[in-house]
C-alpha cells in the first residue's frame, strides 16, 4: 500500500500564521478524497488556526452529511450561550446501522439484576466496543477540539485494513468540544490581540488572557469540577448520554503548562480506593499502548507523575464508579499558534494537535484490540458491584426525608441523576435502629453503580497509608504535597443530612425515585384575607423568594421568630405576603409559584398576632435576585 504521509495536512499555513508542524506522522495508509477535509470545508488547513465552535459544528454536519452511514450527529443540549452541545458516532456502516441495537446491548450489559448470564455471553461476543473521547472542556485548551476533527476525518478517511478492522470493532463516540462558550471566549479574544506575525513570547497580549479567560463556561463554572452537582448543562447532557450509551473507554483531552510534554494513563496515586483493581490494570495496558504510538512517533511523554485519580468529580474519573476505564490526557499548551518552552523551543499549536490525534488512535485501537475482555471485564464490574453490596454490613442507605424534605428530595433526584437506583417509603418504618417518616428514601447498594453511590454518600474516603505518610514527610521538610486537587465532596454532608447504614431493611413498601430534584409546593388557604406566610430556611423557601421578587410581588421578612395562636413556629426570616400590598391575583400567583419553587406558604398571617410584635422589612430585591429559580 502506498504510503500517504498525514503531514500534508499539517504543511500549509497562511499569510501571518505560525506554519504548523510538518513532521511526518508517518500512518501507513492512503485517504479516501471522498472524506471533506477541515481545509475543504473551512478552507484552512488543520492546525493552522484554532477553529471557532460554529466552524466545528460545520465540520462535523459536513462529515454526517458526507457519511451518513457511518456517522450519526447527536445533540444533547445548549449552552447559557444558545450553542449547541452534541457528539458524534462513528464507526464501519453495518455498527452504525444497528447503534439502537447496540445501546440496548449495553443496557442489558449495564444491568444484571434484569439479564442472564446466557445472554450476557452473546452480547459479548457479538458488540462491538465503544470509547467516548471528550475534547476541549477547559475552553482555552485549544489543540484538543481540532484533534477531534482530525481523528474523526481520519477514522472515515483512511482506507487501510486496520482502520476498518478498529471501525469494525468499534463505536467511537467523539464529544468534540465540551465547553463552546468558552472555547469561543478564548478564540475570539485571541485573534483580536494577534497582529500579522504570531509572538511565541510567554509575555506577549496574544499569550496573556484576561478576565475571565476561556476555561470556564459562560457562569465561569470550571465543568470538569461538576461532575458531582451536575448543574451545568454542558454536563449534565453529556452525563445523560454516557448513561445511554456506557462507553467502555472514556477519554477527557486537556491541555497544561507549555513547558510539559504529554500525560496519559496510568494515574498519579491517591488513587480512590473504589476504584476496582481490574480497572487499575486496564488502564495501565491503555497507557502502554499509548506510549508503543508515542514511542514511534518520537513524542516526548510521562505517566503517574501528576493528575491524581481521588476525586471522583472530573469527567475523568465519574464514568469509572459505573465501570469505564476513564481518564485524562495533558498536552503542553502553545496557548496560540506557537510558543516558546523555558528550553529554547518553539511549540505549535500543530504539534499538540498532532499528539491529540495520535493518543486518540492508540486508545481507539487498544478498544479494538481489546473488545471481548472490555466488554467481559464491564459486565463483571456490574455484577460484583452488585455482590459487593450484598455482602456489606451497609447494604442500605436510608436518609430521613423530615430533617429537611428540600433537601433530601434534591439528592435523592441527584443521586438518580447519576444512574443511582433510590427508592422512597410509602409508610414509616425503623431500620438502623431508629425511626424512619414515611417519604424517607433508601438507595439498596446492591446495585450495579455500588461504586458510585459509596464515592458520592461516603463521608470519608481514605487515601493509602504509605502515601499519607509521604505527605507528612514532605509537609515536615516544607515541601508541597502530590494532591492535584479536591480532596472532599461527600453529598450528604453537602447538603447537611444526615444518613443511616444497615445490613437489613424490614418489609416496607418502597417505590422508584425520578430525577426530579423539587417537589412542587402547595399553597393553603387561599382565601386569607391578610397575609400568606412562608417558612424560612431551606432551598424552597430561597427559590420561593426569588421566584416572588422576579414576578413583581412585594415580600416581607419578620427579623424574629414568631409563633402563631395555634402553636405553629416560624423562624427568623419568615417571609411574609400582604394582601394589602400585592395585586388582587396575589394568592393564584403564589399558587403557581409555589408548584414551580416547591415551597407553599402555608398559613394565613392572622389578624390576631398582633402587629406589633413583628418587625416588617422590605427585601432588598437587588440582593436577591441573583440566584436561578429551580436549577438543575
Ligand atoms: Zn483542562
Amino acid at each position: 500500500m502506498k504510503k500517504t504521509l498525514i503531514a500534508a495536512l499539517f504543511a500549509v499555513a497562511g499569510l501571518g500564521t505560525v506554519q504548523a508542524d510538518t513532521n511526518s506522522l508517518g500512518l501507513d495508509t492512503d485517504y479516501r478524497s471522498a472524506t471533506p477535509s477541515v481545509e475543504s470545508v473551512l478552507g484552512y488547513p488543520i492546525g493552522s488556526r484554532i477553529s471557532s465552535p460554529a466552524a466545528m459544528y460545520d465540520y462535523f454536519n459536513a462529515l454526517q452529511q458526507a457519511h451518513p452511514d457511518q456517522v450519526k450527529l447527536f445533540n444533547y443540549g445548549e449552552t447559557w450561550e444558545g450553542r449547541p452541545l452534541y457528539y458524534v458516532a462513528i464507526s464501519s456502516p453495518e455498527n452504525v446501522a444497528t447503534l439502537g441495537d447496540f445501546k440496548e446491548g449495553m443496557q442489558a450489559l449495564a444491568n444484571p439484576q434484569r439479564t442472564s448470564a446466557d445472554e450476557a455471553q452473546r452480547l459479548i461476543n457479538e458488540l462491538p466496543a465503544s470509547i467516548w473521547l471528550s475534547y476541549g472542556v477547559h475552553g482555552n485548551e485549544i489543540s484538543s477540539p481540532e484533534a477531534a476533527m482530525l481523528t474523526a476525518w481520519h477514522l472515515l478517511a483512511a482506507d487501510d485494513q486496520a482502520t476498518q478492522d478498529m471501525l469494525a470493532n468499534t463505536v467511537v463516540f467523539i464529544d468534540p468540544i465540551q465547553n463552546p462558550d468558552g472555547r469561543s471566549r478564548f478564540v475570539s479574544r485571541y485573534y483580536m490581540n494577534t497582529g500579522m506575525e504570531h509572538s511565541a513570547d510567554r509575555i506577549s497580549v496574544e499569550h496573556n488572557e484576561p478576565w475571565p479567560n476561556g476555561r470556564s463556561n459562560h457562569y465561569l463554572f470550571d465543568l470538569n469540577r461538576d461532575w458531582i452537582a451536575l448543574t451545568q448543562p454542558e454536563v449534565s447532557g453529556q452525563v445523560e448520554e454516557l448513561l445511554e450509551t456506557y462507553p467502555l473507554i472514556f477519554v477527557d483531552l486537556h491541555e497544561m503548562g507549555g513547558d510539559q510534554t504529554y500525560y496519559f494513563t496510568p494515574e498519579a496515586r491517591p488513587y480512590n480506593p473504589l476504584i476496582a483493581k481490574s480497572q487499575r490494570e486496564s488502564l495501565w495496558t491503555i497507557g502502554e499502548n499509548n506510549g508503543r504510538w508515542f514511542d514511534e512517533q518520537g513524542f516526548d511523554y510521562f505517566t503517574r507523575e501528576i493528575f491524581d485519580a481521588f476525586y471522583p468529580g472530573y469527567g475523568a474519573s465519574w464514568p469509572l464508579y459505573h465501570g469505564t476505564l476513564a481518564m485524562t490526557y495533558e498536552m503542553a499548551s502553545a496557548r496560540g499558534h506557537k510558543f516558546r518552552t523555558e528550553d529554547g523551543e518553539i511549540l505549535t499549536y500543530g504539534d499538540g494537535v498532532q499528539r491529540h490525534f495520535i493518543a486518540s488512535l492508540a486508545t481507539i485501537e487498544t478498544a479494538s484490540n481489546e473488545r471481548k475482555r472490555l466488554l467481559q471485564d464491564f459486565w463483571n464490574y456490574r455484577n460484583q458491584a452488585i455482590e459487593e453490596g450484598k455482602e456489606s454490613d451497609e447494604r442500605y442507605i436510608v436518609i430521613d426525608s423530615k430533617q429537611d424534605p428540600a433537601a433530601s428530595k434534591r439528592l435523592a433526584g441527584l443521586l438518580t441523576q447519576h444512574g443511582v437506583q433510590v427508592q422512597q417509603s410509602a409508610e414509616s418504618f425503623e431500620a438502623c435502629g431508629v425511626d424512619l417518616s414515611a417519604g424517607s428514601y433508601v438507595i439498596d447498594t446492591a446495585q450495579p453503580a455500588h461504586f458510585m453511590v459509596r464515592t458520592l454518600l461516603d463521608e470519608q474516603v481514605n487515601m493509602a497509608p504509605d502515601f499519607l505518610a509521604e505527605q507528612e514527610r514532605l509537609r515536615s521538610n516544607n515541601l508541597p504535597d502530590q494532591i492535584y486537587d479536591v480532596t472532599a465532596w461527600s453529598l450528604p454532608l453537602m447538603f447537611n443530612l444526615e444518613q443511616q447504614r444497615c445490613a437489613r431493611l424490614p418489609r416496607v413498601e418502597l417505590s422508584q425515585v425520578s430525577g426530579e430534584l423539587i417537589a412542587p409546593g402547595e399553597l393553603t388557604n387561599p382565601d386569607a384575607e391578610v397575609a400568606f406566610v412562608a417558612a424560612w430556611g431551606d432551598m424552597n423557601s430561597g427559590r420561593l423568594l426569588t421566584a416572588a421578587l422576579r414576578d413583581g410581588l412585594s415580600v416581607k421578612q419578620s427579623d424574629l421568630a414568631f409563633t402563631f395562636k395555634d402553636g405553629t413556629r416560624y423562624p427568623a426570616g419568615s417571609l411574609i405576603f400582604t394582601r394589602a400590598d400585592n395585586p388582587d391575583d396575589l394568592s393564584s400567583r403564589l399558587a403557581e409559584l409555589a408548584i414551580a419553587s416547591g415551597q407553599g406558604p402555608r398559613c394565613r398571617y392572622q389578624l390576631d398576632c398582633r402587629r406589633s410584635e413583628l418587625r416588617f422589612k422590605q427585601c432588598p430585591t437587588s440582593a436577591c435576585t441573583t440566584y436561578r429559580i429551580g436549577l438543575g
